[in-house]
């Protein structure tokens, strides 16, 4: 049977997702990259079938933008497999994301970082 691409990649993209309430995060059904984010394959043939981030087909799908580097779809819920573009999906820079992550303790920094306990980082230990 010949693969018949008739479906809109917007169709492809809801079968894919566990839709719920604005407020609550909407996980995805298809597969994953080892990082933990979603993705979705778009394009047809061999050279322009590709892999993309499912948040960022997400972000395409409720306000019609592709964003590319060094512009990145965000995630307001720091939940990687969250695809709900209404509440919780921005649009920022990866220096963003940085900090982000540096905010909410994921990122090594200041006087909890090992090391600053250890003693590696001087200039810091003056400032504090
Ligand atoms: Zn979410």
């Amino acid at each position: 049977m010949k693969w018949k691409q008739n479906r809109t990649l917007t169709e492809r993209f809801w079968d894919l997702v566990d839709r719920r309430a604005d407020n609550e995060c909407w996980p995805w059904l298809g597969s994953h990259y080892n990082n933990g984010y979603g993705h979705m394959y778009v394009g047809t043939g061999r050279t322009n079938r590709r892999t993309v981030p499912a948040h960022k087909v997400a972000y395409w799908v409720g306000f019609g933008e592709w964003l590319e580097a060094p512009i990145v779809t965000r995630h307001t819920c720091d939940n990687r497999d969250c695809v709900n573009f209404v509440n919780h999906l921005i649009k920022g820079s990866k220096k963003d994301n940085m900090q982000d992550a540096v905010e909410r303790g994921r990122m090594p920094h200041g006087k909890n970082h090992y090391a600053f306990k250890h003693g590696k980082y001087s200039k810091y230990k003056e400032a504090a």
